[in-house]
């Protein structure tokens, strides 16, 4: 099989030269799109070093047999597609599903790594995880950029500095990965969540768990979130705004699966922070958790700096590169073999995954998925 890679939007690059050799060493072939690497400081040498070969763009797109993305293709590339493409990225289908029909031509099939389950198992080819964790972690150093204070405690000979008091909102693996890096920066810590299972991985990082009664059950919401009654989320706000006034940052992660993100930190509340303070809001290319969050834009409200940025993990952009592609050789071991692609629908992680399949729709649609699953062995009986 023909492997392209593209340059992307962001400074990543989906396919690093390891994993491109990984292919090469499976009897496949790579091709990329030149400077794909580039951003990633990953050179076009050490593409041609491990036998890739370099193409325009419209040659990667229109000879690959498999394209993998950070970004869905846009329609005006699916059009320069060869029949019969796989296509591997992140369509995020339960934001908006009828992206998938975009895919549904020319035999096409696209597979999904933000649909794999969040499984123990599909840990390791969890793409959301590490981005996310890398979203967390830089969130806090966004932060440090524009607080005009300290982040620890100091005691200098011009007197004490006291700690910055950092709140989380939404102790996910992002919220975990940045109470993790505030915490080591000496921060005071403090964070909330609405799941019931966020309270004990709080704690064991060391901040405080800001807990409020009453929280909707999500044990059977596959670990995400769900939607709180008007009650919780009228004393969950008294809260929030108590805290948010003394707080010097605060970090937003606060994501709802296929749905906007809510609200939390209102302008009101905004207005009663001190001047200075900064506000990271990683839920903002889903409405944001800030009443005043800008997308792709660092805001001053009331004397407040607001960045919205739900791809920060494209900053850090040779590790997260590292990580994304260690996630999709993992998920590919699942299905990839010397002769092309062997899937076993029975497979979850592989069923969950593929929203279209040989140019058809099979996302929501059980019907599709069980077609797609082959009828289990029956074993023949032996007559005595
Ligand atoms: P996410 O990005 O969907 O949301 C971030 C956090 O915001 C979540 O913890 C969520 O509970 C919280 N949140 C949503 N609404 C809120 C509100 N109104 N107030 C406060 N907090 C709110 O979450 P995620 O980081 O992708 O993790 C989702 C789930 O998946 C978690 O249960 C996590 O433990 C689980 N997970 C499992 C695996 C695995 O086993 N493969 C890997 C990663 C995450």
């Amino acid at each position: 099989m023909l492997f392209g890679i593209l340059k992307e939007q962001d400074q990543r690059v989906s396919v690093t030269p390891e994993l491109a050799k990984k292919f090469i060493s499976e009897g496949h072939e790579v091709i990329y799109e030149k400077g794909a690497g580039e951003s990633a400081f990953i050179s076009d040498e050490l593409y041609e070093g491990i036998g890739a070969k370099s193409k325009s763009r419209e040659e990667v797109l229109s000879s690959s047999n498999v394209l993998i993305t950070l970004d869905p293709l846009s329609k005006e590339d699916v059009a320069k597609l060869a029949e019969g493409t796989f296509l591997f990225s992140s369509f995020q289908p339960f934001q908006d599903a009828s992206i998938c029909e975009v895919y549904a031509t020319k035999g096409i099939s696209a597979f999904s790594f933000d649909m794999i389950p969040r499984t123990t198992i599909a840990q390791s080819m969890d793409i959301l995880s590490s981005m996310a964790s890398i979203s967390g972690y830089k969130a806090v150093l966004k932060a440090t950029d524009y607080l005009p204070r300290y982040m620890p405690m100091l005691s200098t000979a011009a007197g004490t500095v006291p700690p910055s008091k950092v709140l989380v909102m939404g102790a996910g693996v992002a919220g975990l990965q940045a109470i993790a890096t505030a915490k080591r920066l000496g921060a005071q810590v403090e964070a909330f969540d609405t799941r019931a299972a966020a309270k004990e991985e709080v704690m064991s990082l060391g901040a405080k768990f800001v807990e409020v009664e009453g929280a909707t059950d999500d044990t059977s919401a596959g670990g995400y979130a769900v939607e709180q009654t008007e009650e919780y989320k009228k004393r969950q706000a008294e809260l929030i705004a108590q805290k948010v006034e003394k707080a010097d940052v605060v970090i937003t992660t606060a994501q709802l699966r296929g749905r906007p993100a809510p609200t939390l930190v209102t302008e009101e509340a905004v207005k009663t922070m001190k001047a200075g303070s900064v506000i990271v809001d990683l839920a903002s290319s889903t409405g944001g958790n800030c009443a005043l969050t800008k997308d792709k834009e660092v805001v001053r409200a009331h004397g407040v700096t607001i960045i919205g940025n739900s791809n920060l993990a494209a900053d850090i952009s040779e590790q997260a590169s590292v990580l994304y592609s260690k996630n999709i050789q993992n998920y590919m071991k699942l299905f990839l073999t010397k002769e092309g692609f062997d899937f076993d629908f029975n497979d979850e992680i592989i069923l969950q995954s593929c929203i279209v399949y040989k140019g058809d729709v099979v996302y929501g649609n059980e019907e599709k998925q069980k077609q797609l699953v082959p009828p289990a062995k029956v074993e023949e009986s032996v007559e005595a």
